[in-house]
């Protein structure tokens, strides 16, 4: 065991406090969904390593994430949507499947080349899919090109990942990282792993890639720009080094950064709440993907519920413009597309980025 110190400590403390309160706001609400049927279904395009391709995404309902039971992220309140009993059995989990393909028989042309898997937890995680569950799923999908699972880098393997480009299936696996500094994604996310295991997932990624005939296998990276207890020009500063450092490990081939925002029954919506929090900027999300178009790697991102409140926003007169921005961005990555948009409000927002701080400022001594 390390030796304790001071740092190490409090970085300890903070995590039960963090991890105290969550299960307190967790707890005032639970909901209990059906086994049988998946959380959500929808069909999309998305930028793979092969192109833009029609997907096909599932949130499976696999009795949710026990990072979350434990209290977990600051930002999450996924585990509103986890069924009873804590875990899902083989059959009920394929009948969710067979749900998903039938909306996609229903809604698409034909079937999508790109199958992306999300549990709100870990679906390389045993506990929650099984090896039974999570062979049969490759043998549904072995007739597209690629597939994409959802894990927290403790479980990645390159023979879970053999499962898949076994049977044809390029593979990656999206690791929710956050961020690439460990005190970021501890102390603000509330997230217990480290970058050095998120580096360790690639390398099982990169020797699975490199066993796979005639496919692929990498590491999607998911950024979280902006939790709670940073200013803008942190939150900037922290994607910057993160886009970066995650673009430089061997394995990791796509990052998709994406703001904050405000969940219910979170730690940021309390903060919110009191005037604690506001979510990103939209220019900040533009800012970063301008200054990281030069790294080696496809980066992308998908501002949720942006415009809103409780989403990231700009000044409500130009939020449409520059998401569409940034989704054509996602889909060209030429950082020319930010050249086009402009208003007022980046007046503002430059001057939040040089003036916020993140702690209390005395005004006079
Ligand atoms: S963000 Fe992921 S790891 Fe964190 S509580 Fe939510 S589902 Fe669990
Ligand atoms: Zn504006």
């Amino acid at each position: 065991m390390s030796q304790p110190s001071p740092e190490v400590y409090e970085r300890g403390k903070g995590m039960d406090a963090h991890n105290q309160v969550m299960r307190e706001i967790r707890s005032e609400k639970e909901k209990h969904y059906d086994p049988h049927e998946p959380t959500r279904v929808w069909l999309d395009e998305d930028n793979t390593p092969d192109g833009v391709v029609q997907s096909l995404t599932i949130i499976l309902n696999t009795g949710g994430c026990r990072w979350a039971r434990a209290g977990g992220c600051t930002m999450c309140g996924y585990v509103a949507e986890s069924v009873e009993g804590g875990s899902v059995a083989h059959d009920a989990l394929m009948d969710q499947i067979d749900v998903c393909l039938e909306h996609e028989a229903e809604n698409a042309e034909e079937p999508a080349d790109l199958i992306k898997i999300y549990t709100s937890g870990s679906f390389l995680d045993e506990r929650e899919v099984g090896a039974e569950t999570r062979t049969a799923i490759a043998e549904t999908f072995a007739d597209r090109q690629r597939i994409v699972v959802e894990s927290l880098p403790d479980f990645v393997d390159r023979e879970k990942i053999a499962d898949f480009t076994d049977v044809g299936l390029s593979t990656d696996v999206a690791i929710g990282l956050e961020t690439a500094t460990d005190r970021i994604r501890h102390d603000c996310v509330n997230k217990y792993f480290d970058f050095a295991d998120f580096e360790a997932a690639c390398e099982e990624a990169r020797d699975a890639d490199l066993e796979a005939d005639g496919v692929d296998a990498g590491i999607k990276a998911y950024l979280l720009m902006k939790p709670p207890f940073l200013s803008e020009s942190e939150a900037v500063d922290d994607m910057i080094s993160s886009v970066r450092r995650c673009a430089a490990v061997d394995g990791c081939h796509t990052v998709s950064m994406n703001p904050t925002n405000v969940q219910r029954y979170t730690m940021v919506d309390e903060l919110f709440f009191r005037g604690g929090y506001r979510p990103p900027w939209l220019w900040s999300v533009a800012e970063v993907l301008e200054s990281t178009a030069d790294v080696d790697a496809i980066v992308v991102s998908d501002p949720v519920g942006h415009g809103s409140d409780r989403g990231p926003h700009n000044c409500g007169e130009c939020d449409d413009r520059v998401q569409k921005a940034i989704k054509d961005f996602d889909r060209r990555q030429d950082p020319s597309v930010f050249e086009q948009v402009s208003c007022d409000c980046e007046a503002t927002w430059e001057y939040v980025i040089e003036a916020e701080t993140s702690y209390g400022m005395p005004l006079a001594r």
